[in-house]
Parts: structure tokens; sequence; C-alpha cells
């Protein structure tokens, strides 16, 4: 048992953990634990682990299983949702996690690597800084002729910032989508401009790896580089930038926006969108539980007269670095909830880069609400 002393220098959301009352109410939403069916890959399961901790710790093999655990989470934040108790479980993953990493490195050697390459390149991806906006300039500057003069250094001020994050930046599976962005924005003459190569990783990786330090110093370039612009809104289309520039950047002056929320407050009304398929709709976890962003998304398909099904099963499984640290439970979250949900027979509306991979990367057609968007702008316009 823990002496008083002890108990008193343990931080107050570990203690936390203390007023769950076992009810199971996060284990019935929890995908890990509906993909796994062991209570020790549930919410309430880690958590008694975490209150067993003392034994925990005197036995070397429950330890590190203890620390595989708690990397098998998507971080989705529906465990916090709902449970009446107020354990902020979410916070403790987080904390856990940085817990286990220094414990135990040698046990995250894949993690050390995207460290690396975040501290020496500043992108997930171990590319090459200035290649930030070669892939998708080269690819979209003869539709959309003046994209070049957009990107920092040759645009060096504008009202909005547009920060593209490593996925989008890189992956050409998210080229659609950005085509879609900056017609939108040159259709309803945006003043704006993207960061390019002085983009740097927004520190979302790192910091769900809860390397504060390693973050910090990503945070501290971008934001120099973003308050030079005297911009006055800052849009990004990934919900996992937009809860760390909301969150932990601290602007003051600058607004940060999701693009469904600018977009959704610049547009009073919209061209119909013409529609010829099924739609479902699919919360990003980030966006809708973290950063609380679920009315604008919803408005706006609605502006464009898009009829759409709810989904109950609303995570894609490829968050909270799952699809790093567990690809094939990553994939069997997904293809579970197709099958349950019935995707294959839709076009999954989302608007989350990293859920567009995941869907993408399980043969699910998707389309990011912008793209519906673009549509609608350009048959008005005519
Ligand atoms: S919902 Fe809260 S109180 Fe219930 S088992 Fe989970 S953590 Fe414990
Ligand atoms: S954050 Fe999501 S995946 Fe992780 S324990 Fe909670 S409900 Fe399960």
């Amino acid at each position: 048992m823990l002496t008083t002393t002890k108990r008193a220098q343990k931080k107050r959301s570990e203690m936390t953990f203390e007023k769950c009352v076992r009810c199971g109410s996060c284990m019935k939403i929890c995908p890990i634990f509906d993909a796994m069916g062991e209570e020790q890959y549930s919410p309430r399961g880690k958590l008694y682990l975490l209150q067993v901790m003392d034994k925990v710790e005197s036995d070397p093999e429950l330890a590190k299983e203890f620390r595989r655990l708690l990397f098998q989470c998507a971080m989705c934040g529906r465990c916090t949702d709902v449970c009446s108790s107020d354990v902020d479980l979410l916070r403790i993953w987080h904390e856990q996690r940085a817990r286990a990493i220094k414990d135990a490195p040698q046990e995250f050697a894949y993690l050390g690597a995207l460290e690396k390459s975040l501290e020496n390149v500043k992108n997930i991806y171990g590319l090459s800084p200035e290649d930030r906006a070669v892939y998708w300039l080269d690819e979209l500057e003869q539709e959309i002729p003046n994209l070049r003069k957009r990107v920092f250094p040759e645009a060096k001020t504008a009202d909005v910032v547009v920060f593209l994050g490593c996925l989008m930046s890189f992956r050409a599976s998210q080229v659609d989508v950005l085509r879609a962005l900056f017609k939108s924005l040159e259709i309803l003459k945006v003043d704006y401009l993207v960061l390019g190569a002085e983009e740097f990783c927004c520190g979302h990786p790192l910091d769900l790896m809860g390397d504060e330090a390693g973050a910090k110093k990503l945070r501290t370039h971008n934001k120099r580089v973003i308050k030079q612009t005297g911009a006055k809104q800052l849009i990004t289309c990934c919900p996992g930038c937009l809860s760390q520039l909301q969150n932990n950047y601290n602007f003051t002056g600058i607004e940060v926006l999701h693009h469904t929320q600018f977009f959704d407050r610049l547009l009073q009304s919209i061209e119909p969108y013409k529609q010829t398929e099924e739609f479902t709709y699919h919360d990003p976890c980030e966006l809708h539980r973290i950063c609380n962003v679920k009315t604008e998304p919803r408005s706006l398909l609605k502006k464009m007269g898009v009829q759409f099904r709810e989904l109950e099963l609303s995570c894609c499984g490829g968050g909270g670095l799952l699809r790093m640290t567990d690809p094939n439970l990553s994939d069997k979250i997904q293809q579970l909830r197709a099958a349950r949900e019935k995707l294959s027979s839709t076009t999954v509306i989302t608007a989350c880069p990293a859920c567009r991979e995941q869907l993408l990367g399980n043969n699910l057609k998707t389309k990011d609400i912008i793209e519906l968007l673009v549509t609608c702008l350009s048959e008005a316009k005519g």
C-alpha cells in the first residue's frame, strides 16, 4: 500500500483513477476492447493495472506488458467522454505514455526513430524540409496558377495562414483535398499563404509520446514564423494540428480554426450539392472530442443540402500513434466497423487527413467535406 506521504506526492491526475467505480461504461465504447475482447485491453482494465502499480513495478514482465498496453490505444477520448466518475483517462494515458518511454526507451525504438526525424528534418517522414511545398505544388500549380506566389517566402504576409501539417504536405493521397481547399480559397478571394519549407511539424506526435521539450522546439519555430505573417486567422484541415495549435501555442490576436469552421462562418448559404451517391459522415475523434468541433462540419453539409447517415462507431482506429505501434490492430478496428456499419456501399465523408488515410488504406471510398464544397462553389461561379 502507498503511505500517506507517497500518496500526497502523486500527481492529481494520477489520483483521479481512484475515482473509478468499475462501472464498465468505458469498456463498452472502447474500440481497442471491442477488437481484442479481453479486459486488460479496456480502459477499465488498464486503470486497474495502474492502481496496482506498486506490484506492477515490482514485476518487470507485468510492467513491460502494461507499457505495451498503453500504446494499444487510439487516444480517441471516448472513455473520458463517457466516464460519469470524472476520471480523466485521456490525461492519464498521456502521462503514463511519457513515463513508459522514459522508463524503458529500448522498448520504443521505433518511436525513437520518429523523434530523430522530427528533430533533424522537422517532419514525420524523414524527408527533406525543403520538400514540404514541392509535391503538391508541382501537381497543382497548372490548375491554380497563382499558387506558388501563395507559398512562403514568396508570400510573406496574408490575412490567413494555412497550416498543412506533415500528412497533407507529403502524402499523395491528400492532393485532392489540397486542390479543393486552395480552389475554394481562391474562389472566395481569401488572402492566404502557406508556410512551405518554413512549416515544421506541429508537435502533435511528440506530444502523444510525452516529449514536451521536443514539441516545444517545433512550436516555438512555427509560432515565430506565423506571427511574422501578420495573419489574423490560422486554418488547418488536420484535427491533430488543430489540437496543438489551439491548446499548446497560446496565440494572441490569431484565431485558430479548423477548415470546416472557417468555411461554415464565411458562407451563409451555398449552392446545393448535386448528390448521386450514398454518404455517411465519420466524426474524427480529435475533431469531435478533443477540439469540440461538432456542429460546423454538419452545418456545412446541411447548407450544401447533402443527405448523409451518421455513424454510431466513430473511431477509425488510426489515432494515438496506433497505426505505428500496432498496424494490425489499427486495421482490425476499421474492418470491424466497416462490416458493422456497411461502409463498403457508401462514401465516407470526413474532415481529417489521418482518418482519410485510414479509410483509403482499408479500401473504403472517402471524401473530405471541402471536396464537396469546392464542387458547389465552382458550380455557383459558373
Ligand atoms: S467509465 Fe469511469 S468509473 Fe466506469 S469503469 Fe471506466 S473509468 Fe471507471
Ligand atoms: S482513448 Fe479510446 S482507445 Fe484509448 S482507452 Fe479510451 S476509448 Fe479506448
